[in-house]
């Protein structure tokens, strides 16, 4: 395991790699890897900073995002209790560090993350910092850097942390476009939402010696599979060895890997060569009135119906309720199922092909669970492999090429969190998927239609329109692994699930869910022929208003719906409460 960097006015540190008492100021000054066996100890942001970037070099980003705790989360300390203790115990007023610097000479905007402040976790104010220094790169066109440290998103902050790995990836596509370097360097750890979207989507990844970086933890996976993991897993050097990462560089070589990476995107730059026109994100419009807002919508009905939320998770669950084949059978028409990620596999647990709704061709994409345990099993429980992600994005591509709309229903308590599945790259899988739907020429519309679980639901919904039936769930975390995280004991799920705002009227509240599609009572399972006939007449009325819209405008409008999701717009969400 890794040593924490020694403390101020500590003499000696001894190094959590083979024991030796080392003394601080040499452990310094050999940048905090050990002398005796080389581990390399975590790092405080601004002490990263000071080893990478030219002295004197680094301006912070001018302004602080808003004071957020956009849920009211409590477990068995109020959020804001934890960000106060987190501020104090780090002395930073978030966990990332953002700003502009020259490194080698070179000017670049960067985003470095700090694990000592919640754990490096994602959450609105995160987001919004790192997407200004992505901004900020896009502005001055010059390469962004980012330096990972994160156990993932930021669970206290619910489905609007999920959304932040949207808006980041986003910016990062808006970089891409402009034809600006993207580098993230990771460093230990990495993993979650972080690893599945802006850890992994840039052009060059850069692995520290000594990281680890996944989208399932070590300790869910052996849950899950009930197996010792391989020798190695997840390290830099695993990484390296499956095709993730661009190369493993130690400590003291750091630098000098990102002035060659800065100096080769500088030279390609031919003389009179300008960035892109930056686009006008950065003022998000306001958010349009909640759909809660307005009378007679299903919304008042899921209001007035006031179901609990770990109820809702057990209906949304519900082995008879209806799955992504079902629907294909009755709500649309002419399904003809397209297989494989032509990569070398097909993922049981994503189905996808050309369909017709009320006559209109698109495409189809969607998780696949089953009614019966054979039918689960053989469906890996609706959690996608990379290759399911893969064929989802090829299937995504092809539907823009051919001018054609796009829904998926989602379904899937979470990508699959296996040791193959970390082999082949889940969290980039995930990651290209988020990216490129952010920027796709061609009408999506996304409905959670039983369990949105975490980054695999969010992999098939970065969308025009998302849409939720009215017993589904949608949440940046399962009620028991956030239980098992934060509450003394597993047994608090329910408890859990109240805290999370999973439910579609919370969502639709909270502007993340912009409709409700409703069911009959008690809910999908009992009657899946009307379900299926709300569905099909919700999806339309979402759907056909979007065919008339330039791909242009369609792409700006999409980024502008997931940027409001930033900690700019936090009093407006409060204020909507
Ligand atoms: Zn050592």
């Amino acid at each position: 395991m890794t040593a924490t960097a020694p403390r101020e006015g500590e003499l000696w540190s001894r190094c959590a790699g083979c024991g030796s008492l080392l003394y601080r100021k040499r452990l310094r000054r050999n940048l905090d890897v050990c002398p005796e066996c080389g581990e390399h100890a975590r790092l405080a942001a601004p002490e990263r900073l000071r080893q990478l970037v030219d002295a004197e070099s680094f301006t912070p980003l001018p302004d602080r995002p808003a004071e957020v705790d956009p849920i009211d989360f409590v477990d068995v300390l109020s959020y804001p209790h934890r960000l106060s203790a987190a501020r104090a115990g780090t002395g930073l007023a978030e966990a990332v560090l953002c700003g502009t610097a020259t490194i080698g000479r070179h000017p670049c905007a960067l985003a470095v993350m700090d694990f000592r402040f919640l754990g490096g976790s994602l959450g609105v104010a995160v987001g919004e910092l790192i997407t200004r220094a992505a901004e900020r790169a896009l502005e001055d066109g010059v390469p962004l850097v980012l330096v990972t440290a994160s156990g993932g998103a930021r669970m206290q902050e619910g489905v609007l942390s999920l959304m932040q790995m949207a808006m980041v990836s986003q910016a990062i596509a808006a970089l891409r476009e402009a034809g600006l370097l993207t580098v993230s360097v990771l460093t230990d750890p990495t993993y979650g939402g972080v690893a599945a979207s802006f850890a992994t989507n840039t052009d060059v990844v850069l692995a520290e010696t000594g990281a680890r970086m996944g989208f399932a933890g070590p300790r869910v996976i052996r849950q899950v599979t009930g197996r010792a993991l391989p020798e190695g897993f997840q390290t830099a050097a695993f990484l390296l060895r499956h095709g993730q990462v661009d190369m493993v560089v130690p400590r003291r070589a750091l630098r000098g890997r990102l002035v060659a990476l800065l100096a080769a995107a500088r030279a390609g730059r031919r003389p009179g060569w300008r960035p892109a026109v930056p686009r006008q994100v950065a003022a998000p419009p306001a958010r349009p009135a909640a759909v809660a807002d307005r009378p007679g919508t299903a919304v008042d009905a899921a209001l007035a119906a006031g179901v609990d939320a770990w109820e809702t998770v057990r209906l949304a669950r519900h082995p008879g309720r209806p799955t992504t084949l079902d629907y294909l059978d009755t709500a649309f028409e002419g399904f003809v199922e397209l297989h494989g990620d032509r990569l070398g596999a097909d993922c049981p647990a994503v189905v996808g092909g050309l369909a017709r709704l009320d006559g209109r061709p698109l495409m189809v994409i969607g998780h696949q669970k089953g009614h019966t345990t054979g039918e689960l099993v053989a469906r890996n429980f609706g959690m996608a492999s990379p290759a399911g992600h893969r064929k989802a994005l090829r299937l995504m591509r092809l539907a823009a090429r051919l001018g054609l709309p796009v829904v998926t229903l989602v379904d899937t308590p979470g990508a699959d969190p296996g040791v193959g599945a970390e082999e082949q790259g889940q969290a980039a899988a995930i990651a290209e998927n988020i990216l490129s739907l952010s920027v796709l020429p061609t009408p999506v519309v996304a409905v959670i239609t039983g369990e949105g679980g975490s980054g695999g639901a969010l992999a098939l919904a970065v969308a025009d329109r998302v849409l939720m039936l009215q017993h589904a769930v949608y949440s940046v975390i399962s009620p028991e692994g956030c239980a098992a995280i934060l509450w003394p004991d597993r047994g608090a799920a329910p408890q859990a699930a109240r805290a999370l705002r999973l439910t579609a009227p919370d969502l639709c509240r909270l502007g993340v869910v912009d409709d409700i599609v409703p069911e009959p009572v008690p809910a999908a399972h009992r009657d899946p022929e009307a379900t299926a006939r709300a569905l099909r007449e919700v999806v339309l009325a979402h759907l056909l208003p979007l065919l008339d819209v330039p791909p242009a405008t369609l792409v700006q409008r999409r980024r502008q719906r997931f940027r409001r999701f930033g900690a700019a717009r936090a009093g407006a969400r409060a204020g909507a409460r």
